[in-house]
């Protein structure tokens, strides 16, 4: 099953998309058809996981991604060590390389990793030998959370191919603004990156398929989704910002920003909110919104990322 087939090679690790090709990526998407099958029936479960040993390494808070990975290795089977840095002796000071030391030796099938530190789950993988699902290091890479993006928006539309996806706000701390422009271009969408100067770093105008603008309206004009960030001020060291009533009067995704979208244009946010600064109420919670189905859908990708990456592993 590690064979190279007409998807190419399957990768040992999900930490980031430069090994996977567009055929692996839609596999993974048709796949969480099917486990979604599974979350609709009374008994969630498959044994697909089953004698396998799953560690949730969550070295940075979470909500979403830890619960939803923990229960998704669940639904599989699988036997679930979470581990959360802030209740652990890395608050004592403990290195991530000793504390690696000590998950090893419970012979953990794989990690699921977030860390602040930028190539923090790249570190395990090469460590622990074993597979690592990136699940956020620094503003470097989210990976599950643009799949669920690309699944939620391909839900909508039925494909990603020619959709125009607009992501506003914070991009220079997002991770997921950087997954998503990593992905949906891969999957024949365009993404657009908006937000004030000082939030958006012009590199990221060499990514294929991505393109730059301050302008907000521009970015939304004729958007199939529209994605809000979340201002990440614990990564915040400078003035980035005149002040948050500027910040929110220009780029708000709001009912008003909205009109400028493809009409129906759904609105996704990766959680969690700040409501009325980068995103307001009425769109979060208006009929547009794809907020909750993005919650519901991780579940759905991170079971299948799981089976993609263990099942018929030796
Ligand atoms: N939950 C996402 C992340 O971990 C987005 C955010 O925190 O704003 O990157």
């Amino acid at each position: 099953m590690n064979a190279p087939t007409s998807m190419g090679a399957r990768p040992p690790h999900l930490l980031d998309f430069q090994d996977w090709t567009p055929e692996r990526l839609h596999a993974i998407l048709d796949n969480a058809d099917t486990m979604l099958q599974v979350l609709d029936r009374p008994v969630k479960k498959v044994p697909a996981l089953q004698g396998l040993t799953v560690c949730n390494a969550f070295f940075e808070n979470s909500t979403r991604t830890r619960t939803s990975f923990e229960l998704a290795a669940r639904r599989m089977s699988a036997d679930v060590l979470t581990f959360a840095a802030g209740a652990s002796s890395v608050s004592k000071g403990e290195s991530l390389r000793d504390t690696l030391e000590v998950l090893t030796s419970y012979k953990v099938d794989a990690y699921i990793v977030r860390h602040h530190a930028a190539g923090a789950a790249h570190l395990v993988a090469r460590y622990s030998g074993k597979p690592v699902i990136n699940a956020g290091d620094g503003r470097r890479a989210h990976p599950t959370q643009a799949l669920l993006d690309a699944y939620t928006i391909r839900q909508e539309y039925g494909s990603l191919e020619g959709k125009k996806v607009a992501i506003l706000g914070d991009v220079r701390h997002s991770r997921v603004a950087r997954s998503n422009a990593e992905l949906l271009p891969k999957l024949g969408a365009q993404v657009v990156l908006c937000g004030p100067a000082t939030l958006l770093p012009p590199g990221l105008a060499q990514m294929p398929g991505v393109t730059l603008t301050t302008d907000p309206k521009e970015a939304v004009r004729g958007a199939h989704a529209v994605m809000a960030l979340r201002l990440q001020r614990e990564r915040m060291s400078g003035g980035f910002l005149g002040s948050l009533q500027e910040y929110a009067d220009t780029y708000q995704v709001n009912d008003t920003l909205l009109k400028e979208a493809e009409s129906g244009a759904i609105v996704l946010h990766p959680g969690p909110m700040n409501r009325d600064l980068e995103i307001s109420s009425d769109a979060a919670d208006g009929p547009q919104s794809r907020i909750l189905k993005q919650v519901e859908n991780g579940q759905a990708i991170r079971m299948s990322v799981l089976y993609h990456l263990l099942v018929g592993r030796n």
